[in-house]
């Protein structure tokens, strides 16, 4: 190892920066099984409210604003869980990123309606989103609250905090 990486100082760094990675992964690993869970959720509703079974699914709408009754069902809920839907100017999900004909197979393209709305179009899967990615879709989804002990509707807590530490304006960013 070059000799400065063995000061204290670059130690710590290097501790720093490791963290930063096993962070990052075991938020991906929540934020992978928590959508898959609000999937499950989605359809569980459906099923409650309208009759349709989860084994009916659709991979053939790709225009989310013309729709199956099931992807919109599905597509109303995204919709209805974004926590800034009602905001002004037009915030919600972030239609671009998404593949509305995965829906039914891949709870990622649920994820990236809740994420930036550009530079996620082309992330498949947690393990392949970065930071901002993954911490955006937790914050902005509002069912995701339920892995987080603290109050998210409160203008001040750990996300925003986070997002404040990375100089990231959360409310630009869903626009
Ligand atoms: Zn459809």
């Amino acid at each position: 190892m070059e000799e400065r990486f063995k000061k204290k100082e670059a130690k710590n760094w290097l501790k720093c920066i490791s963290a930063a990675y096993t962070t990052t992964d075991v938020i991906a690993q929540l934020a992978d099984l928590g959508f898959k869970a609000f999937y499950t959720h989605i359809r569980t509703d459906m099923r409650a409210k309208h009759g349709i079974l989860e084994t009916t699914t659709c991979s053939s709408c790709s225009d989310v604003f013309q729709q199956c009754s099931l992807c919109s069902n599905i597509g109303n809920r995204i919709w209805g869980n974004h926590r800034f839907k009602q905001a002004r100017p037009l915030k919600g999900p972030s239609w671009s990123n998404t593949d509305s004909k995965k829906w039914c197979t891949d709870s990622w393209e649920l994820a990236k309606c809740y994420m930036p709305p550009t530079g996620y179009k082309d992330k498949t899967s947690a393990a392949t989103t970065d930071f901002n990615g993954i911490i955006g879709a937790m914050y902005n989804c509002a069912w995701m609250q339920k892995y987080f002990t603290d109050d998210l509707s409160k203008n001040t807590n750990i996300c925003t905090q986070v997002f404040d530490k990375l100089s990231i304006n959360v409310y630009l960013s869903v626009i």
